[in-house]
């Protein structure tokens, strides 16, 4: 499988910001994993062009392909773009937005059914945690949003404690292993064979400094990035670690 250094820009970018995409393009022209940044959708289509090297992606979806529904991008309008993944149930979308596992489900079919790769994303909040309901959780999450349809090709799951996200803080690595095992033991249950190589990130507050430790955790094949891939300088040395992991 190869593994996958991704970047979510989240609600921050314009036009100038373009050139980020094309320097990690020229750094990594024969890169040995796969580089995606996921813009704000008003850059989608310039971030297409911007270099051959690094996969675009969106943020969301709406879970219907056409229709009354202001304001929203459905998947083939996405695919539409040039972009080839879609970011769906991020906990931004679900806090914010209040999307539930049921929504997830729906948003992830539709990106499969136009042809992109979905990356749906789980994780516990610190309460969770606390509680000592993580596994729970995660096994709640897993059942209610990856559907039925999703295979290694088309799907990459993304663990991300929310308390992890923005905020410098990082679970243990044995936490990690814990939670990426887990994942995998029920991936497998769920959806068979195709689960062995289903792509499964780790994403919450990656940097350069940490990034080849949290590499080395079995069953981590990638990372979702948010701060740190907003500049060429610090996604760099990310991705350094991923092919060197
Ligand atoms: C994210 O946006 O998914 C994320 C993990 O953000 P950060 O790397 O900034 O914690």
């Amino acid at each position: 499988m190869r593994k996958l250094a991704a970047g979510n820009w989240k609600m921050n970018g314009t036009q100038s910001d373009l050139a980020q995409i094309t320097q990690i393009g020229a750094a990594f022209d024969a890169a040995s994993v796969d580089i995606l940044i996921c813009p704000p959708a008003q850059l989608l289509i310039p971030a297409v062009t911007a270099s051959p090297h690094v996969a675009i992606g969106a943020q969301d979806c709406h879970a219907s392909a056409s229709g009354a529904h202001t304001g929203d991008m459905s998947a083939p309008q996405i695919h539409d773009t040039g972009a080839t993944y879609v970011i769906v149930g991020h906990s931004e979308r679900r806090t914010d937005h209040g999307e539930t596992d049921a929504m997830v489900n729906a948003k992830a079919t539709a990106a499969v059914d136009a042809g992109l790769i979905a990356i749906i994303c789980i994780g516990e909040t610190l309460q969770d945690r606390d509680n000592g309901a993580t596994l729970n959780v995660l096994a709640q999450q897993l059942t209610g949003s990856v559907p039925a349809l999703a295979t290694a090709q088309s799907t990459v799951i993304a663990y991300e404690p929310v308390w992890a996200i923005g905020t410098g803080l990082i679970p243990t690595l044995d936490q990690i292993a814990q939670a990426h095992a887990f994942i995998r033991e029920h991936l497998t249950a769920q959806l068979g064979a195709t689960a062995a190589d289903m792509r499964l990130l780790y994403g919450g507050s990656v940097k350069g400094s940490n990034a080849a430790d949290i590499f080395a955790v079995p069953h981590v094949d990638g990372a979702l990035v948010g701060g740190a891939s907003l500049s060429a300088q610090d996604f760099a040395p990310i991705i350094t670690a991923l092919q060197n992991a």
